[in-house]
């Protein structure tokens, strides 16, 4: 992944739609699906305010295995639905090689989260399918590791990588990780991947989120991946980092990439 580093070279998603091709694209969509009614709404908001792709986790990789594990493959159905009735491509996460093939059935970005950035079986069974990868950075891992996470997928002939930088854990506790904005710039300096920015994890509170996202944007990375639900109020994971609808639309409107008014 380190040939002609320096130098992005776009990954498709669909034909019209790349990331690292110049435009920053945004990721956007509630932490986990949770209901048919919920991620439609969020994917109508989402497409409304001019993101590109639309996420929400149906496999969930939580910290408690007694909160809210995800609703497995009928949260893929209902993501696939509502990101088709939009247009809008779908990313979730996979958490085992078993459950590649499901998830693949479903997505159009598969997820690699910042727990399973060192799982190299995940990654070699990824390295063999045909569609993008987006790959987060575990909490602990060095800038380094998480360039060989990459090269495990690339390895296997998969080389649509996409690399994503969530936060990294640090002495500070305010927020909930540290966004190492600079080691994601240096991703895009040492590699030929496109590298987004996910503040929504990075920070844990959403008066931190706009702001980093455009710090992201400004720094030249590709996009950005950011949680957003109808009602933050009611959701299920990540609450506390959930941009509600009004304040998406606003900073798409800040970025620059909301879409024209009719
Ligand atoms: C997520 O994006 O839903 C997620 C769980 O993020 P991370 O793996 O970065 O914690
Ligand atoms: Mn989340």
């Amino acid at each position: 992944v380190t040939e002609g580093a320096g130098t992005t070279l776009p990954v498709e998603i669909r034909p019209g739609l790349a990331v690292g091709a110049g435009r920053p694209v945004v990721i956007a969509g509630p932490c986990s699906v949770e209901s048919p009614e919920q991620i439609q709404e969020a994917a109508e908001v989402v497409r409304r305010a001019g993101a590109s792709l639309l996420r929400g986790g149906a496999f969930k990789p939580r910290t408690s295995p007694y909160s809210f594990q995800g609703l497995g493959e009928a949260g893929l159905r209902m993501l696939a639905e509502a990101g088709e009735r939009t247009g809008l491509p779908v990313v979730t996460e996979v958490m085992d090689p078993s459950e590649i093939e499901v998830v693949a059935r479903y997505a159009d970005v598969l997820q690699v989260g910042a727990r399973n950035m060192q799982n190299f079986r995940l990654l070699t069974a990824l390295g063999r399918i045909d569609k993008p990868v987006l790959l987060k950075r575990g909490p602990g891992a060095t800038l380094e590791e998480w360039l060989y996470a990459a090269e495990y997928v690339a390895k296997g002939g998969n080389g649509r990588i996409i690399l994503c930088e969530r936060g990294i854990r640090t002495f500070e506790t305010h927020t909930r990780y540290t966004l190492d904005l600079a080691s994601a710039v240096a991703a895009k300096q040492l590699t030929h991947l496109p590298v987004i920015a996910d503040p929504s994890h990075g920070c844990g509170r959403r008066e931190l989120v706009a702001p980093m996202a455009r710090a992201a944007l400004a720094a030249g990375l590709d996009g950005v991946m950011l949680e957003v639900h109808p009602d933050p109020t009611q959701a299920l994971s990540d609450a506390a980092q959930a941009l509600t609808p009004a304040d998406f639309q606003r900073l798409m409107v800040e970025l620059g990439l909301a879409p024209a008014r009719a």
